[in-house]
């Protein structure tokens, strides 16, 4: 099979950059992509047959570890049955009530209605159509550092790999459509109630991170999202949630289950008017979904004027996997994946600190990211105010360790239930040697 190397090459002879998703390409720390032919539990195994503890987890998917057996035997059963039906499911119903069901926190609901797609993107894009289509208006409100999939309207200013690469937006954008994206700073309410000033009567929703974690990890100040959703609705703009990374993974009901439930002080009594899923709700399959009041989900095709499909829409096997996912991450999957992240989190900043490294964690329940610089992350140009390149010496020096980090200081690191004692030690292990690296 050729060694990381060769296999790299080899790739970027036929696919752009080699990769299939461009934060994969390792532009801003360095070195060789690892090219994966396995994965099971906490560990991934390269092509060279070098197996590391992964702190990637797909991105977030991997909540209960890679491989899960339950998972693995769900969708091979529904693989044997059909691959894909293009036609309806009983299953999808059953996942639907399922999420429902998990997301009702003391009765109340988080949404009415939902609608399956395949990536997170096509969720928000969805839901911003959704928006545009309930009030007639046509400007959105994102924060940036907030990265919500790759659709057009949602590229200006965006976290994620556009962050990683230093890219103010997309090129291939046309301006007419990035105009209709107003960029706000995040965790600001007076820019938001200034924009719908400036704005009347234009702006048909605010989309947010429900915990920002795409810029590295960037909570939402005490009460944020509840006055957010306020200022929203006496402008008569829908408020939409974006839980695709937080969902189903900073708890059993995401981020707002953790603020409807006061996990998070001063969160509660508020919900969104559309919420997205992605990642988790998949276990690792292609699956999204997009969920809200029902006034407004009704609006979607067949029943409304606002027009979404998809030929994998629902995909059997991928609903599958969903259902064996959320079955299993039961309470004590969230409080092995909190243990395990306090413990790496509190490591980490030792191990920095140790090393005379300025340094700041970020942490949105499990969810967390280091910032190279004194103080607190409020919103994405203090993410970007920080010595960055610190981040690539320390990420090469975990990874010849044995320790698979997200290849950028503006993700997050992900933790699942399957990060045993034995897998946390090799992370703590090696982490000494990388904050010396990072000192450097
Ligand atoms: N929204 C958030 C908050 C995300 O983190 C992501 C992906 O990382 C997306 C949307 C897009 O999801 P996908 O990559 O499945 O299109």
């Amino acid at each position: 099979m050729g060694d990381n190397s060769q296999q790299f090459s080899r790739a970027k002879g036929v696919i752009p950059g080699g990769v299939n998703s461009p934060v994969r390409a390792f532009r801003s720390v360095g070195g060789t992509p690892r090219f994966l032919v396995g994965a099971r539990g906490p560990f991934v195994t390269d092509v060279e047959g070098r197996e590391y503890v992964d702190l990637v987890c797909s991105w977030g998917p991997a909540l209960l570890g890679h491989a899960h057996p339950s998972v693995v035997k769900a969708v091979q059963d529904a693989a044997a049955r059909g691959l894909s039906f293009g036609a309806s499911t009983p299953a999808e119903t059953e996942l639907a009530e399922l999420v429902r069901e998990r997301t009702t926190i003391d009765g109340t609901r988080l949404f009415d209605r939902i609608r399956m797609v395949s990536t997170g993107t096509e969720a928000t894009m969805t839901a911003i159509r959704l928006a545009r289509g309930a009030t007639g208006r046509d400007v959105i409100i994102k924060f940036a550092g907030h990265y919500h999939g790759h659709s057009d309207g949602l590229l200006a200013d965006a976290g994620s790999g556009v962050a990683t690469l230093g890219l103010p937006g997309s090129a291939g954008v046309p301006a007419e459509v990035a105009g209709l994206t107003l960029v706000l700073p995040y965790n600001d309410l007076d820019a938001v109630r200034a924009a719908f000033l400036a704005h009347p009567g234009r702006i048909a929703g605010v989309i947010t991170e429900a915990a920002g974690a795409n810029a590295g990890v960037l909570a939402p100040e005490r009460g944020f999202n509840r006055a957010l959703a306020a200022l929203a609705r006496e402008n008569g703009a829908l408020i939409i949630v974006d839980e695709v990374l937080t969902g189903f993974r900073v708890g059993p009901a995401g981020w707002w289950g953790l603020e409807a439930a006061r996990v998070v002080p001063d969160g509660a009594g508020w919900t969104p008017d559309l919420v997205t899923f992605g990642k988790v709700i998949g276990g690792g399959m292609p699956l999204a979904a997009v969920a809200g009041r029902a006034e407004v989900m009704d609006l979607l095709a067949p029943l409304g004027p606002v027009y979404q499909a998809g030929t994998l829409s629902g995909n059997p096997v991928a609903v599958a996997a969903g259902i064996a996912t959320l079955r299993a991450a039961d309470a004590a999957v969230y409080e092995r994946v909190d243990a395990a992240a306090d413990t790496v989190a509190s490591a980490l900043t030792a191990e920095l600190s140790s090393a005379g490294v300025e340094h700041v964690l970020s942490r949105a329940g499990s969810l967390f990211s280091v910032a190279f610089r004194p103080d607190a992350v409020r919103d994405y140009d203090d993410a970007r105010a920080q010595e960055g390149w610190r981040y690539g010496p320390f990420f090469s020096s975990m990874l010849e360790q044995g320790v698979n980090l997200p290849p950028s200081v503006f993700e997050a690191w992900f933790l699942s239930a399957a990060h045993d004692d034995a897998a946390l030690d090799r992370i703590l292990t090696a982490l000494p040697a990388a904050a010396r690296a990072a000192a450097a």
